[in-house]
């Protein structure tokens, strides 16, 4: 089992009518080729986690990057897993445009890996602490799954 994560800067044209169409068809894609993850949208940059077979998430990856619809692709970490951290998600995803304490922490957690992401390529205890926040918080309901 493989894992990447990248962010990127959305570009002006995407709105979130287009994010929801990309979604839908992502969702269908990844559900296709057993590859699971989650899909965070903030301030305009995207950060995403994918994981399954090491080639299909290259592959997809590298579709992903010829993607006009956001720029500024930097790859974050990737690696080796053991298992997934988002077994049932073919791709969760968070916006932050409701508001709740739940939303809240999570908007700190992502502002702070946005500011300082982690310099090691390789899946590490912060970002995997970052992930496994983010599962659980989306799990618990009180954010939504678009
Ligand atoms: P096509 O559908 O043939 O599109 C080719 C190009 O046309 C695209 O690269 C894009 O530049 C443009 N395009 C396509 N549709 C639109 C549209 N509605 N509006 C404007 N331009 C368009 N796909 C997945 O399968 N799984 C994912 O997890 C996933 N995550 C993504 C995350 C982000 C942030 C973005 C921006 C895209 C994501 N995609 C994902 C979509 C992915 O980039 C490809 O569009 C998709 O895999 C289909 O590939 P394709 O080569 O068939 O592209």
């Amino acid at each position: 089992m493989f894992c990447l994560v990248y962010k990127s800067i959305a570009s002006l044209a995407f709105r979130k009518i287009e994010i929801a169409e990309m979604l839908e068809k992502a969702r269908d894609f990844n559900a296709k080729n057993d590859i699971t993850g989650c899909l965070i949208y903030y301030k305009g940059e995207f950060l995403q986690y994918l994981e399954g077979n090491q080639i299909k998430v290259l592959e997809l990856f590298d579709r992903i990057k010829s993607d006009n619809r956001h720029h500024t692709v930097e790859l974050v970490s990737y690696g080796k897993i053991d298992t997934r951290e988002f077994e049932d998600w073919s791709m969760a995803y968070e916006d932050f445009l409701g508001d709740n304490d739940t939303l809240q922490f999570l908007k700190l957690l992502v502002a702070s890996y946005f500011e300082s992401p982690d310099e090691a390529m390789e899946p590490n205890p912060t970002s995997e602490y970052f992930w496994r926040t983010a599962k659980r918080l989306l799990k618990s309901g009180e954010l939504k799954k678009f």
